[in-house]
């Protein structure tokens, strides 16, 4: 027996999507938007601000990764200024994680334009910070109500965000597979979502512009954070949580570098798991599969190079392995340091 939670979100997914945005508003009901932007979606941003016309009540555009809760505060501000009654975050996981931040104090409802792969529109968890503290809950109150995919909005998308979000994704998918939670509905998500990464993500530096392996890796991610959101992670979040919690280390780049690691490590404890994402990528084996895979391409390769100090190798070990939770293979803190070390230095997994 196994169950399985639908998270009941309406999906509207193309090209030129974001031209349906005030009609998802009407639907709604609502009247009075909140649309959050950042510097870099400007333009687009811009062009959905003109398009809500009497809807839109107010912008704000200081998202932030991790979601600091002074952040949020400010825009609760605006949010009770200006009489919101429902948000639309136009943008990657920082702008998503804003709405949700709101969603969760507010009960507002949610329009998600996602603009990278992190696929965090799919998932009732938010994290924030606060003081140097990053902390996380899983609650329906944050899953937005609807969700636009605009395939046109990510062609812009930098190289480098386009393949560290990408490899956020794959690593969703990975996790799952071995969740204790697995289930083959999530499995069949997740062994599409590498397929289809494993082919895009080589596609996209070749042709950043290329709309079918923008629409693959946007759909992969769709699929991928449907696991992230339905079935528990592992290790691998757990040590990208740390490095970004604690250590200030970027989001997707630090996945883009652990992952390889992770799943060496777990190899052993989840060996038909393991066998599964190795078909997926057409690789002999998966976590050297995901080694090479993304050894060619241009993003960052080791910890040392996202910034962290060879003396801080301990310490994250140390967090990381000071509460237990369930992974396929035991934790040891020797483990996971030795695991960080080779991640340290970009080596290739033994
Ligand atoms: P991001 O949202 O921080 O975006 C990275 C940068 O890319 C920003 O400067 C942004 O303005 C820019 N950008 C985004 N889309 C663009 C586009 N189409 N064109 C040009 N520039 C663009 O990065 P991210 O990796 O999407 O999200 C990371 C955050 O999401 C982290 O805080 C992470 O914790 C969170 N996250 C949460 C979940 C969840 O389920 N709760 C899942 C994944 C990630």
């Amino acid at each position: 027996m196994f169950s399985y939670t639908a998270n009941p979100a309406r999906v509207v997914f193309d090209g030129g999507t974001v031209a349906a945005l005030p009609n998802e508003v009407r639907r709604l009901g609502a009247k009075a938007v909140l649309l959050l932007g950042s510097p870099a979606l400007k333009e687009p941003a811009d062009r959905v601000a003109e398009a809500l016309g009497s809807l839109l009540a107010a912008r704000f555009d200081d998202a932030a990764e991790h979601t600091p809760v002074e952040v949020t505060e400010r825009a609760l501000e605006v949010v009770a200024r200006h009489g919101v009654d429902c948000v639309l975050a136009l943008g990657g996981g920082s702008t998503t994680g804003l709405a949700k931040a709101l969603a969760l104090r507010t009960d507002l409802p949610q329009i998600i334009a996602p603009t990278t792969y992190a696929g965090s529109e799919m998932t009732p968890v938010l994290g924030e910070t606060a003081e140097g503290h990053k902390s996380t809950q899983t609650t329906p109150k944050v899953l937005p109500e609807v969700v636009v995919y605009d395939v046109d909005l990510t062609l812009g998308l930098p190289v480098e965000i386009s393949l560290t979000s990408g490899v956020n994704a794959l690593a969703h998918a990975v996790e799952a597979l071995y969740s204790p939670d697995a289930n083959p509905i999530v499995d069949r998500f997740a062994l599409d979502a590498i397929r289809l990464l494993a082919a895009a993500l080589p596609g996209l530096v070749a042709d950043p512009h290329d709309v079918a392996a923008r629409s693959d890796a946007l759909q992969a991610a769709w699929l991928a954070g449907l696991c992230l959101g339905s079935v528990g992670m592992g290790l691998h979040h757990k040590l990208c949580h740390t490095l970004g919690g604690s250590f200030g280390l970027p989001h997707a780049q630090t996945h883009t570098v652990v992952l390889p690691y992770a799943m060496a490590y777990n190899a052993s404890g989840a060996p038909e798991a393991m066998r599964r994402i190795a078909e997926a990528l057409g690789a002999p084996d998966a976590a050297t599969g995901v080694y090479d895979l993304i050894a060619g391409l241009p993003v960052p390769h080791s910890l040392a190079e996202l910034g962290l100090a060879g003396s801080d190798v301990a310490k994250a070990a140390e967090i990381a392995s000071a509460k237990p939770y369930p992974n396929p293979r035991e934790l040891t803190r020797d483990g996971i340091e030795s695991l960080l070390r080779q991640a340290y230095a970009g080596t290739r997994p033994a």
